[in-house]
């Protein structure tokens, strides 16, 4: 049932667009601030005190700190009658990487202390300004309190890209904090920003991404000097043809089914005249369908194990930080299109293609319901349905590389359509029950 008449929503809808207008530059402070001074997973101290004080500036019901670590839930309780929750979600922590955007508040920040570090730290992700635009939304929407049924929750999550393999954190830990489940939320949403054009909302029905875990694959030889590997069992080149072999592992699950092994960093305990006892490979597998993701980790075991063993040495392979993928139901997605549409405009709304990239926001999704979208933030176009980089501008740059950069101008986007989603779901306008699907959903 409506709770509100459309003349006072459409008035609601105007006031988010007036007071996220009035703290334009404010967003562009925070996010240039955030991205000078990134943390990485679980060490986001710095970044969590900002946003609590900057909530508790706001006078919201209640400002929760050290959830999950430095996660920290923003509490609004809307001055009307209403028991719909909707939880707004961002992701707070940087990467270790060295950034090379070109921006003038770019980071020049080294993490000394970080386990396996020292490490460049860079917000080349965008979560950066992901914060920015859910600290305006606090904002923007406190604003509106007396309006508002229902309640609000602002989620901002340390440890998206992955905490330390002997540390908890991330998603799957908030959602078991009580501070996320009072109240319960009805509908969770979030955005990521991508290399998409500027100011466009893309969206998938059903895995917005992919299931993901982390692997790590030890083989164990035995050290000896370089000048006589027969005195010793070098793990060197089992480890090289394990990480060779896993470009064969695609071919074992069905050909329409993506799936991606990849071998991002190996560390072994030799130097130039030392053949080290061990060589550890740490990678990623991520698959579309997670129900490969069994055959995958199967295949991986095996190969690694085996291929150990043809060079008399030992492999033992664990799987860690699994996340599920991202499911924006039909009816979800469909409740929701009409409010994207009407905040970014009808042509800026695309349905995109898969992606295999991972984001734990699925813990929150799939367990509470709602929708996940990504949100362009670069210099690029369609040309005849093919993205590429505008030419004479500032290119494309993929997450996580050390070129990945933002426009500004995205800031007050994400913040309208936080702000807007939760008008909408609040005012019962975005709910999955009312969407008609007597067919194949008509998007
Ligand atoms: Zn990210």
């Amino acid at each position: 049932m409506m709770s509100r008449t459309v003349a006072d929503v459409e008035s609601l809808w105007e006031a988010v667009d007036r007071h996220t207008a009035a703290i334009g530059s404010k967003l562009v402070g925070w996010r240039h601030h955030l991205h000078a001074h990134p943390e990485l997973p679980n060490r986001e101290r710095d970044t969590a005190a900002l946003i609590a004080r900057h909530l508790c500036s706001l006078n919201l019901d209640e400002v929760r700190t050290g959830v999950a670590g430095y996660g920290v839930v923003g509490v609004l309780r809307g001055g009307l009658p209403g028991d719909r929750v909707v939880a707004l979600r961002a992701d707070v922590d940087a990467l270790p990487v060295r950034e090379d955007s070109g921006v003038d508040f770019a980071s020049t920040v080294i993490d000394e202390d970080y386990p396996g570090g020292p490490f460049p730290v860079a917000h080349v992700c965008g979560h950066d300004c992901h914060t920015a635009m859910l600290m305006g939304a606090a904002e923007v929407l406190s604003d509106l309190r007396s309006e508002l049924p229902g309640t609000v929750l602002f989620v901002f999550q340390p440890a998206e890209e992955g905490p330390p393999v002997d540390e908890d954190g991330g998603a799957r830990a908030m959602v078991a904090s009580p501070a996320l489940l009072d109240p319960a939320p009805t509908m969770v949403f979030g955005l990521h920003v991508v290399p998409l054009p500027t100011g466009i909302v893309g969206y998938r029905v059903g895995h917005q991404y992919a299931a993901s875990c982390l692997v790590r694959i030890t083989v164990r030889g035995q050290q000896t000097h370089g000048s006589t590997p027969w005195l010793g069992v070098d793990p060197m080149p089992p480890a090289a043809d394990i990480v060779s072999a896993c470009g064969q592992i695609y071919r074992q699950v069905p050909a329409a089914s993506p799936i991606t092994v990849s071998i991002g960093h190996v560390e072994d305990v030799g130097r130039f005249n030392v053949i080290g006892d061990s060589v550890t490979l740490w990678g990623t597998v991520r698959c579309l369908d997670p129900r490969d993701m069994d055959t995958v980790r199967d295949h991986l075991a095996r190969t690694a194990e085996h291929m150990a063993r043809a060079h008399g040495c030992t492999a033992k392979v664990d799987f860690l930080q699994d996340v599920p993928p991202v499911d924006n139901t039909p009816a979800w997605t469909a409740a929701t299109l009409p409010t994207l549409r009407r905040v970014v405009g009808e042509e800026r709304v695309k349905r995109t293609d898969a992606t295999l990239g991972y984001d734990d926001v699925s813990e929150f999704v799939n367990a509470f319901g709602g929708v996940y979208v990504m949100l362009g933030c670069q210099d690029t176009e369609y040309v005849d349905g093919v993205l590429r980089a505008i030419p004479g501008q500032r290119g494309a740059a993929a997450n996580h590389n050390p070129g990945f950069y933002a426009d500004d101008s995205i800031l007050a986007t994400g913040t309208r359509l936080h702000a807007n989603v939760a008008v909408d779901h609040l005012t019962g306008r975005i709910d999955p029950a009312l969407v008609e699907q007597p067919g194949p959903p008509a998007f």
